[in-house]
């Protein structure tokens, strides 16, 4: 590897994932700063307006966070203490968390081997079992894993022979397309109750900080909107029985709002969803394309999605060349990441009782996966680049196994 050695440390590393911030999204915000509301102005139901169009679906709440809007999610569907919660080993721990925090106990479904989604064959075999030993879980949440939407119709039927509630994860999938045929996108909520975005920094679009709860259904929207802000309704009623001041707790809730300066960035970004979307999905191609003849697996497009290819997600052939490819491309300023170590692997999890290989599909996927970088303001030259790192290590790693 001398050849990476002599690459200057100057270079620039190349990301996994970064936001583009383009003017028009400075001046939204300058314009917020330079007004007199920096929260709870019309910033906000003017991005849930903007979501909900996008979407599909006929209500948002916009919150500070993905995990927030988990956790708000668990507790609209009253997930509490003695309730089982289901989600993917392959996500990131706040999908999990979030029925930890309503004192619920979390259970994990095995990946399908391709798709690196939940696998709906063990979901369902997972329940016929649950069924029997009438440990069915309250609510399942599947995570739309590197923005390629899940088998949802399929899941939704299951929802409704085994009478669960479906939270989508969907923190990678704005933008994604569910079913090309009908025109459904993530988060019309066609087949769930609720839908989660995030909108960190690393997503496809941001607000710095912030998430969102997509929904039908009015009573879920109305508590997630509750709950978001302390568990307080206030409205013309009470303020004319008891006076303008007047506000009631009648719940025990968070201060889980997204500001105005946030919602105005997102209402920005929006409005370039769709060619991020066309991007990112370039950008996958023609790694596809260029890496076709590596030996290494690739990740497959699906005929009846569109995902938003949040992660550009490749699997070595085996954990000793992963470890070693990760740890070069990062020497040669390839901002490769791994996405995720299973969930169960984390020491909390460990601590609940799970052990490991609890999920061997999940096992199998991580010991051999690696992220490349894909953004939407990513270059054809950055792309090159790690087109290029990417091939000589692979060459190199073989030539000298063979030798
Ligand atoms: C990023 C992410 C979250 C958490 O998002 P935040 O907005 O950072 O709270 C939850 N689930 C998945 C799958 C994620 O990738």
């Amino acid at each position: 590897m001398q050849d990476s050695a002599r690459i200057p440390a100057s270079i620039p590393s190349i990301p996994y994932g970064h936001q583009e911030i383009r003017e028009e999204d400075i001046a939204a915000v300058e314009k917020i700063l330079r007004s007199d509301f920096l929260t709870q102005g019309e910033a906000v139901p003017a991005f849930e307006q903007a979501l909900c169009r996008y979407c599909g679906a006929r209500y948002a709440v916009a919150v500070n966070s993905a995990t927030s809007a988990l956790h708000l999610a668990c507790r609209a569907l009253d997930v509490g203490p003695g309730d089982r919660v289901w989600t993917t080993p392959i996500t990131f721990v706040a999908s999990a968390n979030c029925a930890l925090y309503c004192g619920a106990e979390v259970d994990f479904v095995d990946i399908d081997g391709d798709t690196f989604n939940i696998s709906c064959d063990a979901l369902e075999e997972k329940l016929r079992q649950a069924k029997k030993a009438n440990r069915l879980p309250k609510v399942v949440i599947p995570v739309h894993f590197a923005g390629r939407p899940v088998e949802q119709q399929r899941i939704g039927r299951l929802a409704e022979e085994y009478g669960f509630s479906v939270i989508e994860d969907a923190s990678h999938a704005i933008g994604a397309v569910q079913d090309i045929k009908r025109g459904e996108r993530v988060g019309g909520c066609h087949y769930s109750d609720i839908t989660v975005f995030s909108f960190h920094p690393v997503k496809i679009i941001t607000t710095g900080e912030g998430g969102a709860a997509m929904t039908n259904n009015p009573q879920l929207a109305e508590k997630m909107a509750r709950l978001r802000s302390h568990g307080i309704i206030r409205n013309k009623e009470i303020e004319q029985e008891y006076g303008e001041w007047y506000y009631r707790q009648v719940d025990l809730g968070y201060n889980y709002r997204m500001t105005d300066i946030q919602a105005a960035l997102g209402s920005s970004q929006l409005l370039r969803l769709e060619g991020y979307i066309k991007k990112r999905n370039e950008l996958a191609k023609r790694y596809n394309r260029e890496l076709a003849s590596l030996p290494l697996t690739l990740p497959p497009f699906a005929a009846e999605s569109i995902s938003s290819w949040h992660l550009y997600v490749i699997r070595l052939g085996s954990p000793a060349v992963r470890k070693e490819v990760f740890a070069q491309l990062r020497k040669m300023g390839i901002g490769v990441n791994v996405h995720y170590i299973p969930l169960y692997h984390q020491p909390y999890y460990q601590r609940l009782g799970f052990e490991r290989g609890y999920c061997p599909a999940a096992e199998e996927y991580y010991a051999r996966a690696i992220t490349l970088p894909l953004f939407a303001a990513m270059t054809g030259d950055e792309q090159d680049r790690v087109i290029g790192c990417l091939s000589f290590l692979i060459g190199n790693i073989y030539c000298t196994n063979r030798e």
